[in-house]
């Protein structure tokens, strides 16, 4: 099964799983981030920004949903098992990259 996740104006995913739940799965979370900062209260102005930080178990990749007007990140996390989930708004000014976790998936 395969769909088609607009992200952005520039940015169009192409979601192939073998599993049709696996393909539905992702194709509605990646499309669907969190629209609502709990930091600010916004509701639009969001984009998608990446990262890299390494630490002392390698260097770990991420991708965030951050709002434009407080600068809050929701950070979308990874199950174990597969599959993607979005964090809640977040900011992390202050804090060390270094220091900056792997994303722990919630169940
Ligand atoms: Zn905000």
């Amino acid at each position: 099964m395969k769909a088609t996740v607009k992200l952005t104006d520039n940015i169009t995913l192409e979601i192939e799983e073998q599993k049709e739940m696996e393909t539905l799965h992702k194709a509605i979370v990646l499309g669907n981030p969190r629209r609502h900062c709990v930091e600010c209260d916004a509701t639009e102005g969001f984009y998608f920004t990446t990262n890299k930080s390494t630490t002392d178990e390698g260097t770990f990749t991420y991708v965030n949903y951050k709002c434009g007007k407080c600068g809050a990140r929701s950070k979308l996390g990874q199950y174990k098992a597969g599959g993607y989930f979005w964090n809640e708004f977040e900011k992390w000014e202050g804090k060390k990259q270094t220091k900056e976790e792997p994303p722990t998936p919630e169940e």
